[in-house]
C-alpha cells in the first residue's frame, strides 16, 4: 500500500489564502482504513507556524519529516515558503498521518498555504473492525 496521499510538487495553486480563499477551514482527505474523513485545519498551521510543528509531533517524528521531504538549512517548503508540519489522528482506526505544508506571508497577516505532504505513519497499526 502506498502511504502517501499527497506528494510534494513545485507548481501548485494555493489552497488557502487569507480573505480570497479561507471558506474552507480545512483541507479533507480520507483515512486509508474505513474511508473517514480527517481535516487539515488551516489556521492551527497558521498558529504552528511558529514552531514549524504541531504539538502532537515528537521532536524525533518532526526531524524524519525534514529528512523524508527534503528540508535542508534554508529551512524552505518545495514550492518556497516556510515548511510546517503536525499529525492528524484518525479517531476511528487510531491511524496517524503526518502532515506537510508550506506556508507564505506575503503581507502581513495574510497567510497563502499549500498542502505539500500528507502521509500515513506505517509503523503504526492500525484498529480494525
Ligand atoms: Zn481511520
Amino acid at each position: 500500500m502506498d502511504n502517501e496521499i499527497i506528494k510534494p510538487s513545485y507548481i501548485k495553486n494555493p489552497d488557502y489564502i487569507t480573505g480570497k480563499k479561507d471558506e474552507a477551514e480545512a483541507y479533507n482527505f480520507t483515512c486509508l482504513t474505513f474511508e473517514e474523513t480527517l481535516q487539515l485545519n488551516y489556521k492551527r498551521q497558521i498558529e504552528n507556524s511558529w514552531t514549524g510543528k504541531g504539538p502532537n509531533l515528537s521532536e524525533e517524528e518532526y526531524l524524519q519529516l525534514r529528512q523524508h521531504y527534503h528540508i535542508g538549512v534554508a529551512n524552505k517548503s518545495k514550492e518556497g515558503g516556510f515548511p510546517v508540519f503536525d499529525k492528524i489522528i484518525c479517531k476511528t482506526c487510531n491511524a496517524e498521518y503526518f502532515t506537510y505544508i508550506g506556508i507564505d506571508e506575503p503581507l502581513n497577516s495574510m497567510y497563502q498555504i499549500q498542502v505539500q505532504g500528507i502521509m500515513r505513519n506505517a509503523s503504526k497499526n492500525v484498529d480494525k473492525l
